[in-house]
């Protein structure tokens, strides 16, 4: 009985991956699966996030989608190392990439963007397990409307400072997650950005080219393609906070 008890559990288990399910009146439950990377931890079988309910079906999909283009972008940059000893991220980042260019919790000074991109990605890690195996609080992706005292946005997070703890929360607004002109690289660069702001990055109030913040979220958003000549960064930049 206790056995069949548990074998259903387990079946509601995996259930919970594919449909998502409404917890509260306020949130509802998505599981992300964590793709298998080339790290020296073990990693959880996904990411849990609660997702305000106002958002649609279709703008909670796309946050879904948005969610997993980072994690994969985060596997891509494992697997070339583990291939080529650098990824594309950290040539992209090396290349851009001057000040601010670690984290606050990081201790020593970091000399070149491909460092800084290394011990970047090593922080998402932390915070994909912290998550997946839920060692930090609720990952909240919460609603909010651009109104007259909140100027527009795209995604956006407050600062945090540890990523052992500190939940991946960010605040989306609807009408841009609605858009259809704007590309999915595009915003999965906006949310990568506030995922940066959540693992301990910082960058002066609307200065993005040259630190880190900016310039990796550029990087995400040009698929580590180098800058195109005449393509001014406030391109990219207007989908940061
Ligand atoms: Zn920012």
């Amino acid at each position: 009985m206790i056995r069949k008890t548990r074998r259903l559990a387990q079946r509601q288990d995996s259930l919970l991956q594919v449909k998502p399910v409404r917890i509260s009146q306020s949130f509802t439950r998505i599981l992300v699966p964590v793709p298998a990377a080339e790290v020296d931890v073990a990693l959880p079988a996904n990411m849990t996030f609660f997702v305000d309910n106002r958002f649609t079906s279709t703008q909670r999909g796309r946050i879904r989608t948005l969610i997993s283009r980072c994690l994969e972008f985060w596997r891509l940059h494992y697997e070339q190392i583990a291939e080529n000893g650098r990824s594309n991220y950290q040539n992209c980042v090396n290349t851009y990439a001057r000040f601010n260019l670690a984290p606050v919790w990081f201790d020593a000074k970091l000399a070149t963007g491909s460092a800084a991109a290394a011990v970047q990605m090593d922080g998402l890690t932390r915070m994909i397990v912290a998550n997946g195996f839920g060692r930090a609080a609720r990952a909240q992706i919460m609603y909010q409307l651009p109104s007259s005292t909140v100027p527009n946005f795209t995604i956006k997070a407050v600062n945090a400072s540890n990523p052992d703890v500190s939940p991946l929360s960010v605040t989306v607004n609807p009408r841009a997650i609605s858009r259809t002109d704007l590309l999915n690289v595009t915003l999965t660069g906006s949310l990568f950005h506030a995922w940066l702001h959540r693992e301990g990055y910082r960058h002066p109030s609307r200065v993005y080219t040259s630190y880190m913040a900016g310039e990796a979220s550029m990087c995400v958003m040009r698929n580590n393609a180098n800058k195109t000549p005449g393509v001014p960064d406030s391109r990219f930049t207007v989908f940061l906070d």
